[in-house]
């Protein structure tokens, strides 16, 4: 399975910022280890489908959130099929939608649906929070999470997930976590997947690491049993530096 990095580059960039951003990218990144998704703002995402076809960049683009319904009475919202054509992936449960905009695991999971619905690819993130890390529940929390956002996925539907695991206090911290404890969490993850899916199809949803990968530290991610790529934050809006974790 081909690597993944995703660049998440949350309430950042406008419009000039993003055409700059997305040109600088496509001349360094020129030999890709991995399939690149962008997830600019919603604004911007316009633009950057344009400046991506007309440059022949190799990226693809994601939007960083989805309402869960496809059309209605719902201000300020962006729904799936305003995003179909447009983007390729959609960020579903990040930790900052979780926690600053107390969206629920029952809300996430209808956000799931709407991407599989729409044709879109989820790229659902999970991930324990201090607390629960340090009283043993961080296996506990991130099973239930999943058990409760994938509840509308039926088997047929779930080989086009992408899971990324982000443990909450890693996020923007610049806390890492040890590669051998995400190895632990990937195998949790990846076991919880064949069981409820079966072997086939665990195989074929790419699991994300994401929380405070930089240039320095994005190889040992890499490196771990079962992780298929990145979930890059802050980092990705430095072009240096997220080309190069594209090229390792
Ligand atoms: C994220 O926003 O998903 C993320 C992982 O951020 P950072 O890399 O900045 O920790």
């Amino acid at each position: 399975m081909k690597r993944i990095v995703v660049g998440n580059w949350k309430m950042n960039m406008d419009l000039k910022q993003t055409a700059t951003l997305i040109t600088r990218l496509r001349t360094q990144i020129t030999n890709p280890t991995a399939k690149v998704v962008v997830c600019p703002s919603f604004v911007s995402l316009v633009q950057a489908s344009e400046i991506i076809s007309s440059q022949k960049a190799l990226l693809e683009l994601g939007a960083q959130n989805i309402n869960d319904n496809d059309e209605g009475a719902f201000t300020g919202e962006v729904s799936g099929p305003m995003l179909k054509g447009l983007v390729g992936y959609a960020i579903v449960g990040h930790s900052e939608r979780r926690i600053v905009f107390m969206e629920s695991n029952e809300l996430i999971a209808r956000k799931v649906a709407a991407c599989i619905r729409n044709k879109l690819t989820p790229i659902l993130c999970v991930g324990e929070n201090t607390n629960e890390r340090q009283e043993g529940l961080a296996k506990r929390t991130v099973l239930d999470q999943l058990e409760q956002n994938l509840s509308e996925i039926i088997p047929s539907e779930a080989s086009k997930l992408i899971i990324a695991y982000e443990p909450v206090w890693a996020i923007g911290t610049g806390v890492n976590a040890e590669p051998y404890d995400v190895e632990e969490m990937a195998l949790a993850i990846y076991h919880y997947l064949v069981n409820k899916y079966g072997t086939e199809t665990a195989d074929k949803i790419p699991l994300l690491y994401g929380g405070s990968t930089s240039g320095d530290n994005a190889s040992s991610y890499l490196a771990i049993n079962k992780i298929g790529g990145l979930l890059v934050g802050g980092a990705s809006l430095n072009y240096k530096v997220f080309s190069s974790i594209c090229q390792l």
